[in-house]
This record gives structure tokens, C-alpha cells and sequence, in this order.
């Protein structure tokens, strides 16, 4: 049964109200809906913790998707023991602080792409640390300069909205489509794209801040050669 994912219209959500619809055999509890990001796009699972009517407390470490077409969350309890049973009421919360770090980098990421106009063949979001990895044949790559230019994109405070689109638009505007190793999620019909104003535009289905001044200072930390095609371009917030 397909999760309501309200962490896609409002990723600003810190707790809501659910049922337990299903428990997969992994231990795993699926809710009617939830503000849990599920691990994918190079973006980890948040961690929280559900709260059953009788105040029982359920640490959760991280949220997966149980199906390929990423429709279904299923929230990974930190302990075996946790009991749940369908048709329960929880109260379902996010380690804020971890997931607005991760919104902070995930967004700065994206300036990175704009900030280094190549192909992106990867990336992660981390707590410490995030990552993209670009298809550019030669090095000559400058630490300061490119973090020089993601803060000036970053002090600009650009708005950052999402809106969707239908599966033959985004089929119409391949360019628009940076990373080649994370195809967006297609199949459905609609696709979601992030635009962040006058600086990207580009399918996504992560977390972001709403606006770029909301990031801080960020850093590039370290630009590795990875193959002759392949750069891996380090990110931290300062
Ligand atoms: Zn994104």
C-alpha cells in the first residue's frame, strides 16, 4: 500500500500523526503516511522515533523503501523488541537536527552541480560530509574558488521550490536531467523537479531548504581523482 509521503510537499514537517497499515517480515513498520525521508538518491533514511497511544516509544534508525518503485516506507526499528500492530495510532518524529543538516547539504549540493556545469555520475548526502562525484577529463580544479562561488550563490538567498511535470515533458528536456547514475523515479507519470532560482533546475526527489541563505557556510574540502574521467568533489558545512 502506497505511503502518503508528506515530507515531499513539506519537507519542514518534524512529526505527524499515522496508522500502522503493515509490518514486513524484516521487522520494518509501514504507516498510512509519514515525514520520514526513505533512504534514496544518495540521501540517508532519517532516524526518529514513533510513539504508540499508550506512550510507548519506538526508536526508529532509519526509513527504507520495501519496493522498487520507491511507493512504500517501511520505518527500520532500532530494536527487535519493537511491537506494533496494524491498525495502531503513532505519533511518527524525526531527529530534526540530523535531517536539517542533511536538507542544509543537499541543497548545497545542487549549488555545486551549478557551480561545476559537467555531468554528475554520483553523490551522497553525509553528517559530516557530502559528495559529488563529475564526469571532467582533465583536473585543474580549484577548492577555493568553487567554494568561493557556491557561498556567492549562497548569500544570493535563492528561493527553492518544487513543482511536477509528466514523465513526456521531462523526456522532451533530457538536459535537464545532470546525474546519469540516478535516473529520476519514472513510471509513475509525474516527476518532481527543484528549481532554485536563476541557479538549477533539475529532477529530485530529496529534501531541501527553502531558501539558499539558509545553508550557511559550506566548504570545499577535497577534490579526489577518481579514474580518468572522474572527480570527486568533497563538501562540509563550515
Ligand atoms: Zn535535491
Amino acid at each position: 500500500m502506497p505511503t502518503d509521503c508528506l515530507f515531499r510537499e513539506d519537507s519542514y514537517l518534524k512529526s505527524c500523526e499515522a496508522r500502522v497499515v503493515a509490518t514486513t517480515e524484516q521487522g520494518g513498520i509501514v504507516l498510512d503516511r509519514t515525514i520520514f525521508y526513505a533512504t534514496s538518491g544518495g540521501q540517508p533514511g532519517d532516524a526518529g522515533e514513533l510513539t504508540t497511544e499508550n506512550g510507548t516509544r519506538i526508536p526508529i534508525e532509519t526509513a527504507i523503501y520495501t519496493d522498487a518503485a520507491k511507493s512504500e516506507i517501511a520505518h527500520v526499528p532500532a530494536s527487535k523488541s519493537a511491537t506494533v500492530k496494524i491498525g495502531d495510532r503513532v505519533t511518527a518524529a524525526i531527529d530534526w537536527d540530523k535531517r536539517y543538516a542533511r536538507m542544509r547539504m543537499h541543497t548545497a549540493l545542487h549549488l555545486l552541480s551549478a557551480a561545476l556545469p559537467y555531468a554528475v555520475t554520483g553523490g551522497s548526502v553525509g553528517d559530516s560530509e557530502s559528495r559529488l562525484d563529475f564526469d571532467i577529463p582533465e583536473a585543474g580544479l580549484d577548492k577555493d574558488a568553487i567554494t568561493a562561488k557556491v557561498a556567492e550563490m549562497i548569500a544570493s538567498n535563492a528561493q527553492v521550490t518544487s513543482r511536477w511535470i509528466t514523465d513526456a515533458e521531462l523526456e522532451a528536456n533530457p538536459g535537464l536531467v545532470k546525474t546519469m547514475s540516478v535516473k529520476p523515479p519514472m513510471g509513475t507519470g509525474r516527476v518532481r523537479l527543484i528549481e532554485i532560482a536563476g541557479l538549477d533546475l533539475q529532477p529530485c526527489g530529496g529534501t531541501h531548504v527553502r531558501s539558499t541563505g539558509e545553508i550557511g557556510g559550506v566548504r570545499v574540502t577535497q577534490i579526489e581523482k577518481k579514474g580518468k574521467q572522474n572527480r570527486r568533489v568533497r563538501l562540509a558545512l563550515a
